[in-house]
């Protein structure tokens, strides 16, 4: 590959900064003090994006600075952060880290599922702030004869489905398709799908199309027994809602790994005892994030080794060159 000038728009893992720098020019946005004028002068020679959705949304108005760019790859397997629709109207593609995180995301969230259920933080808290010395720990809810409704069985949902089986429960999704190979029952609502079961798990894309899928009305429906997972993005629960039914109890307790307006978390749920609350670690163990990163420097090196993307996304599909 020659030298082809990259943009990275934030700082990210040294794997990714240490492939792109052996194969490219490399230039940091992040370290410019006049972004506006770096851009002006770098712009028209950027033929590559490095970014991640870890970061925060790469607005559409910079590919207006660069006028040349052929390929933005982007860390993680959500890209809500890229505004695909609008790089695919200017023939730049976007890639993806799909595949590399399923086994990590599906272990984490059966983790916050038990946690959740089991209360396993809080029993830890308990040991540590002596009162075991006093009295035992309160019995806790159970995954026992529960039915587990996955929201979104795509590769994520479908390596969760693989590990619920394990735990002998009841397994039911929901997605805009039926998927004819797969042997869970279907149900073509999220309403009807929580009316059907007492645990959802979330794992939808993020972006317009599931904002606040999962409303009032759907943990109405889960119920007073009900546990909601979101490992999707916060974006896809109405969070206020979520805040309601768990303070009135319309359904029992909630294991959150997401939020609306991340890194910040409402106060209202950092106060509640009945939920399980994580920073966005589903993905973030150094051996699955070394794996993202390395795609997203991969993405780039064979784009312009002229081999084409290995994950382009759905919007911007590889046509050849
Ligand atoms: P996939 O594209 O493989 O699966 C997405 C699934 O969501 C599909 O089954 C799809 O089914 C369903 N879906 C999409 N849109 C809708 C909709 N509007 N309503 C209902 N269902 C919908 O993605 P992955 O499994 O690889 O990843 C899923 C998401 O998980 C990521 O986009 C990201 O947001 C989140 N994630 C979160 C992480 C974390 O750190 N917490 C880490 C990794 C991923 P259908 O097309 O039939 O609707």
């Amino acid at each position: 590959m020659s030298r082809t000038d990259i943009l990275m728009t934030a700082p990210m893992m040294p794997i990714v900064i240490d492939t792109l720098e052996k194969a490219c020019t490399l230039h940091r946005l992040w370290e410019q003090p006049d972004q506006e004028a770096f851009l002006k002068e770098v712009g028209p020679r950027i033929r590559g994006v490095a970014t991640s959705t870890l970061y925060g949304r790469l607005e559409a108005s910079l590919f207006d600075n660069l006028p040349n760019v052929e390929i933005v790859s982007s860390f993680g397997v959500g890209y809500d952060n890229v505004d695909a629709a609008e790089a695919a109207r200017r023939g730049i593609v976007v890639t993806n880290t799909p595949g590399v995180l399923d086994d990590e995301v599906a272990d984490l969230t059966l983790g916050l599922l038990l946690a959740t259920l089991r209360k396993i933080p809080q029993a830890d808290r308990y040991l540590r702030e002596g009162k075991w010395l006093k009295a035992s720990f309160p019995l806790s809810t159970t995954l026992r004869e529960r039915k587990v409704g996955i929201v979104g069985l795509g590769r994520i949902g479908k390596a969760i489905a693989r590990r619920l089986a394990g735990f002998d429960v009841g397994i039911a999704y929901h997605g805009r398709t039926k998927q004819d190979d797969v042997a869970y029952a279907y149900h073509p609502t999220v309403i009807g799908l929580a009316e059907a079961c007492d645990v959802l798990i979330v794992i939808t894309p993020g972006g317009a199309a599931t904002r606040h899928l999962i409303d009032a009305d759907v943990l109405k429906a889960l119920g007073p027994n009900g546990v909601l997972i979101n490992v999707a993005r916060g974006t896809v629960v109405d969070e206020q809602a979520l805040i309601e039914a768990l303070r009135s109890g319309t359904i029992l307790s909630a294991g959150l790994d997401v939020y609306e307006d991340e890194p910040r978390v409402p106060q209202e749920l950092i106060d509640m005892e009945h939920v399980v609350l994580l920073p966005h670690i589903a993905s973030a163990s150094v051996h699955t994030r070394n794996a993202m990163g390395k795609l997203v420097a991969d993405n780039l090196i064979a784009w312009f080794e002229g081999k084409g993307p290995l994950t382009p996304v759905p919007e911007t599909p590889y046509k050849g060159r």
